[in-house]
Protein backbone atom coordinates (compact mmCIF):
# COMPACT_ATOMS: atom_id res chain seq x y z
CA UNK A 1 0.00 0.00 0.00
CA UNK A 2 0.97 3.29 -1.06
CA UNK A 3 1.97 5.30 2.57
CA UNK A 4 1.40 8.10 0.59
CA UNK A 5 -2.15 7.58 -0.41
CA UNK A 6 -5.23 9.68 0.66
CA UNK A 7 -8.63 9.32 0.17
CA UNK A 8 -9.26 12.68 -0.34
CA UNK A 9 -6.57 12.42 -3.81
CA UNK A 10 -9.39 10.41 -5.54
CA UNK A 11 -11.19 11.79 -8.01
CA UNK A 12 -14.95 12.81 -6.71
CA UNK A 13 -16.95 10.56 -8.70
CA UNK A 14 -15.05 7.41 -7.30
CA UNK A 15 -17.86 6.40 -4.26
CA UNK A 16 -20.81 7.90 -6.34
CA UNK A 17 -24.01 6.42 -7.07
CA UNK A 18 -23.06 7.08 -10.93
CA UNK A 19 -19.94 5.51 -10.44
CA UNK A 20 -21.92 2.82 -8.80
CA UNK A 21 -24.49 2.45 -11.45
CA UNK A 22 -22.01 2.55 -14.14
CA UNK A 23 -19.68 -0.75 -12.48
CA UNK A 24 -22.48 -2.30 -12.14
CA UNK A 25 -24.20 -1.91 -15.42
CA UNK A 26 -20.84 -2.84 -16.79
CA UNK A 27 -20.51 -6.03 -14.94
CA UNK A 28 -24.08 -7.09 -15.83
CA UNK A 29 -22.52 -6.47 -19.68
CA UNK A 30 -19.52 -8.74 -19.01
CA UNK A 31 -21.41 -11.47 -17.19
CA UNK A 32 -23.70 -11.44 -20.20
CA UNK A 33 -21.16 -11.62 -22.50
CA UNK A 34 -19.69 -14.42 -20.55
CA UNK A 35 -23.02 -16.19 -21.03
CA UNK A 36 -23.50 -15.91 -24.54
CA UNK A 37 -22.34 -18.80 -27.00
CA UNK A 38 -21.91 -16.95 -30.13
CA UNK A 39 -18.36 -16.03 -31.59
CA UNK A 40 -15.07 -16.79 -30.49
CA UNK A 41 -14.41 -15.87 -26.49
CA UNK A 42 -11.06 -13.58 -27.28
CA UNK A 43 -12.87 -11.56 -30.13
CA UNK A 44 -16.08 -10.84 -27.66
CA UNK A 45 -13.38 -9.77 -24.83
CA UNK A 46 -12.01 -7.30 -27.45
CA UNK A 47 -14.81 -5.95 -28.57
CA UNK A 48 -16.20 -5.84 -25.00
CA UNK A 49 -13.11 -3.81 -23.64
CA UNK A 50 -13.14 -1.57 -26.82
CA UNK A 51 -9.16 -3.19 -27.57
CA UNK A 52 -7.85 -3.67 -31.53
CA UNK A 53 -10.27 -5.94 -33.20
CA UNK A 54 -9.05 -10.05 -32.38
CA UNK A 55 -9.39 -12.93 -34.96
CA UNK A 56 -11.09 -16.00 -33.89
CA UNK A 57 -8.47 -17.70 -31.46
CA UNK A 58 -9.01 -21.58 -32.54
CA UNK A 59 -8.23 -22.50 -28.69
CA UNK A 60 -11.83 -21.11 -26.63
CA UNK A 61 -15.39 -22.94 -26.09
CA UNK A 62 -16.80 -21.00 -29.13
CA UNK A 63 -13.97 -21.82 -31.47
CA UNK A 64 -13.21 -25.75 -30.99
CA UNK A 65 -14.54 -28.17 -29.10
CA UNK A 66 -12.98 -28.90 -26.05
CA UNK A 67 -12.14 -32.57 -26.59
CA UNK A 68 -10.39 -32.26 -30.04
CA UNK A 69 -8.02 -29.15 -27.98
CA UNK A 70 -7.68 -31.64 -25.31
CA UNK A 71 -6.15 -33.84 -26.93
CA UNK A 72 -4.43 -31.57 -30.17
CA UNK A 73 -2.52 -29.50 -26.60
CA UNK A 74 -2.12 -32.36 -24.05
CA UNK A 75 -0.32 -35.34 -23.66
CA UNK A 76 -2.03 -37.80 -21.89
CA UNK A 77 0.09 -40.07 -19.77
CA UNK A 78 0.91 -43.72 -21.12
CA UNK A 79 -0.99 -45.07 -18.55
CA UNK A 80 -4.22 -43.99 -16.68
CA UNK A 81 -3.02 -42.39 -13.33
CA UNK A 82 -3.92 -44.07 -10.25
ZN1 LIG B 1 -12.02 -18.29 -29.90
Amino acid sequence: MNPDFRPSDLPAYVGSPEKLDADLRGLLALALLAGEKGGCRRADLARHFELPKEPPCSACDACAEADDWLEAHIVSPARPIG
